[in-house]
């Protein structure tokens, strides 16, 4: 039996009930090839035979163009936390367009933001905004080299994602063939396009390994300015750290000199004070992206002002950092109205309705007989099929990814979106209603491809 073969069969059925559900889309597609390579501008929401075409979200459900109603547990890959148009942010950015847009000036709600993330967050005594994490990570690397006095290597997981600039395309998801050994994990660019030279800057290490990273951090202590990590692995799969993995990262940059940078656009999200509030670790520089912006382009960094002041033009030897929409008072007063809608007990809530949905996954894998799991934390998940507990990227690499794809179609047949790659976060306008709608559209795509996993993966056949 030939999987590949048993996996396209399937794959091609699940896609053409897909066509037939969604023929106006279909159309947007096609026109929309004509002008834009591949028919969009983000390869993330790319998925075979063609992404749905939204027309309108409101609360924690969009309606496409064909008519359909899906709930969100997708939310612009978790920046919406509020789900769509919440009424404070909509009112908040409505009344800001009509005083103006932009201006080269600053303006007020730039410092009003910066001053609520500063004060929810130990470890930032300054920020600068950007428009978007991208942009975050790539300044907050280049004031780490700064910083370092000019040293340039960079320690990132393996898997992590951190953008879309060079240095942060090293490595992000790599074939299992091309990782080499886990005692020495190769940089493997993106891409092509990405310079041999960036790889040989960067250093990949294995999330959730202190063995191979502490032999991999020391071997090159001199040449490293910052080690980079999401406090939850977030795009490979949700993955948190283990065994005080992030406690033992600060203890060795801190004994190194080394700067710490925790990249929490996604996992600012996991409570009052970001996952470093919730693990109770202080980083050098942190990045933050998504919510802060209220569903609009934002990104940020920051951290003590002894590293952040490299960045003023009052310094005698400053470094420029510049972008025409940095700190908007559009995405400013978003992420104001967004953040002021989070008080403690609001991600006291959405945690607790992730936890009832981790916890759901888990027992709808049990009940079905196949061998699966959820990841995560709080607000924040993703189901794996596999028969290991997950702890780094390979152990992702090794689940069975086709079954994943096809359980992503299953859910939006039944009106569920999530990302192809199963990751879920749950928003602000959610109820333990949409979780339950999560749970048995869950349980009926496992059932549905029970049979495909009995052909092609019995080894994940309890
Ligand atoms: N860092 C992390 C952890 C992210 O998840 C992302 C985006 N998903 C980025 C950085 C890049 O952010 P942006 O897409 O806004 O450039």
């Amino acid at each position: 039996m030939n999987k590949q073969i048993v996996f396209d069969e399937w794959i091609g059925r699940a896609r053409k009930k897909f066509e037939e559900r969604n023929p106006k889309s279909a159309m947007m597609y096609e026109k929309a090839q004509k002008y834009l390579p591949g028919g969009d501008t983000r390869t993330a929401t790319f998925f075979k035979p063609y992404p749905v075409f939204t027309k309108e979200g409101k609360g924690c459900r969009f309606y496409d163009v064909d008519g359909h109603v899906y709930i969100d547990f997708l939310n612009n890959y978790t920046s919406l936390i509020h789900g769509h148009a919440h009424p404070a942010i909509v009112k908040a950015v409505t009344e800001q367009v009509k005083r103006g847009t932009v201006f080269a000036t600053p303006v007020e709600s730039q410092i009003l933001l910066a001053e609520i993330i500063c004060g929810r967050v130990k470890s930032v005594e300054q920020v600068r905004f950007q428009n978007s994490g991208t942009e975050a990570t790539m300044h907050a690397i280049r004031a780490a080299r700064i910083f370092s006095g000019g040293k340039s290597k960079v320690v990132k997981m393996e898997g992590g994602y951190h953008g879309t600039h060079d240095v942060a395309e090293v490595s992000v998801c790599p074939t299992l063939e091309e990782v080499g050994p886990v005692s020495r994990p190769r940089s493997v660019p993106n891409s092509s396009g990405i310079p041999k030279s960036v790889c040989e800057e960067v250093i990949v290490v294995p999330f959730n390994n202190k063995e191979v990273t502490e032999k991999l951090i020391r071997e090159y202590q001199e040449e490293i300015a910052c080690v980079i990590v999401e406090p939850m692995l977030g795009s490979a799969g949700m993955i948190p750290q283990e065994d005080g993995y992030l406690e033992f990262l600060r203890d060795l940059t801190r004994k190194l000199d080394i700067l710490l940078i925790f990249d929490e656009v996604i996992c600012f999200r996991l409570g009052y004070g970001g996952a470093q509030g919730l693990y109770g670790i202080e980083p050098d520089l942190t990045v933050f992206g998504k919510i802060i912006g209220g569903g609009f382009p934002v990104g940020a960094f920051g951290g003590r002002k002894e590293i952040m002041k490299v960045f003023s033009p009052q310094e005698k030897s400053f470094v420029p950092q510049s972008g025409t929409f940095n700190g908007n008072p559009v995405t400013m007063e978003a992420g104001i109205a967004s953040l002021e809608a989070l008080a403690p007990d609001v991600f006291e809530r959405i945690n607790s309705l992730g936890d009832s949905l981790i916890r759901g996954v888990d027992l709808a894998f049990e009940r079905s007989g196949i061998k699966g799991m959820s990841t995560g934390l709080g607000s924040l998940s993703n189901p794996h099929f596999s028969s290991e507990r997950i702890r780094d990227y390979r152990g992702v690499g090794r689940g069975n990814l086709e079954a994943m794809h096809l359980v992503h179609l299953g859910l939006l047949e039944r009106g569920i979106n999530i990302a192809q790659r199963g990751e879920t976060s749950v928003s602000t306008a959610m109820t333990e209603k949409e979780i339950s709608s999560y749970l048995t559209a869950f349980e009926e795509c496992l059932a549905e491809v029970k049979p495909f996993i009995e052909q092609t993966a019995p080894e994940l056949i309890q």
